[in-house]
């Protein structure tokens, strides 16, 4: 989307090249006396995956959803393509357009069809006429591989494949970046596979990601680059095959036992 992107550089801020799309810069954020984000920093390329892993409670989410300005950060800049997310006079309603996030927990209405379900924000907030916002619920339930579930209610569907009804609402926004949490979690090993796919593809696909993840493998092949979150820090850093081969004790640690 050219026109859009053009549209977007007079606001990216100085210090970052043109096709960074999400910067954080030295990002606190505590709650309460809980210090969860211990000055956090990472820039992520357009088109580019990154994928964050570390321990429960290392601040995977908490960084993830300043992105999305869902937490208000304490210190530091974030800039998502081109809208200072720390600014408390940022438009919440532009930065969500740019960015679509989805959640281990995928919230789908039950009493709207799949098709309902996608197309409701393209109308409220886009105020797309219902055709167009049909045609691209259509489009992106390809993308998904779920053309076919467009009339289904979520209770018809299994757990992989709502949550693919999920990436599909949030790709319907046409996002500049997607953010995703953990979203195969709660999901048995034969339904995680057919997610991972849907995600793998839209890298190929050459959107811009930020996966917070468990799964280890897919990281590795997955991701442009790898963020080892630890207490609330970027502890290690690198391309997917940095974890053949980590350099610290810590990550060590963590991809030898796990959570
Ligand atoms: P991760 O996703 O890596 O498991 P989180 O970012 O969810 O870690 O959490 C990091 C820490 O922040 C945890 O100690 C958690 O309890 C705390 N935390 C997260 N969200 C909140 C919140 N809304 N209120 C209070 N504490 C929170
Ligand atoms: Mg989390």
């Amino acid at each position: 989307n050219l026109a859009r992107d053009a549209a977007v550089q007079p606001s990216q801020s100085a210090a970052s090249p043109a096709h960074t799309v999400v910067e954080l810069k030295d990002v606190h954020k505590s709650f309460g006396n809980n210090q969860v984000l211990k000055g956090v920093s990472f820039a992520i390329p357009k088109g580019q995956v990154v994928a964050i892993i570390g321990k429960s409670g290392s601040g995977k989410s908490t960084a993830l959803r300043c992105i999305d300005r869902l937490e208000i950060i304490d210190s530091g800049t974030i800039h998502v393509c081109g809208h200072a997310v720390h600014d408390p006079a940022i438009d919440l309603r532009q930065l969500r357009q740019d960015v679509g996030i989805v959640f281990q927990s995928y919230n789908l209405f039950p009493h709207l069809t799949v098709e309902q379900n996608i197309t409701l924000a393209p109308k409220a907030v886009k105020n797309l006429p219902a055709a167009q916002a049909r045609a691209i619920a259509a489009r992106t339930l390809q993308q998904v591989g779920l053309a076919d579930k467009a009339q289904a209610y979520p209770e018809q569907l299994s757990g992989g494949q709502q949550q693919r009804v999920a990436i599909a609402r949030s790709l319907a926004m046409e996002p500049q970046v997607m953010l995703f949490d953990e979203v195969t979690s709660a999901l048995d090993p034969q339904l995680t596979g057919e997610v991972l796919r849907v995600i793998e593809s839209l890298a190929q696909g050459g959107m811009t990601m930020v996966l917070v993840t468990h799964e280890m493998e897919f990281a590795a092949r997955v991701a442009d680059t790898v963020i080892y979150m630890h207490e609330g820090k970027v502890w290690e850093t690198g391309p997917g095959d940095m974890l053949k081969n980590p350099q610290t004790a810590e990550l060590r640690d963590f991809l030898s036992h796990g959570l």
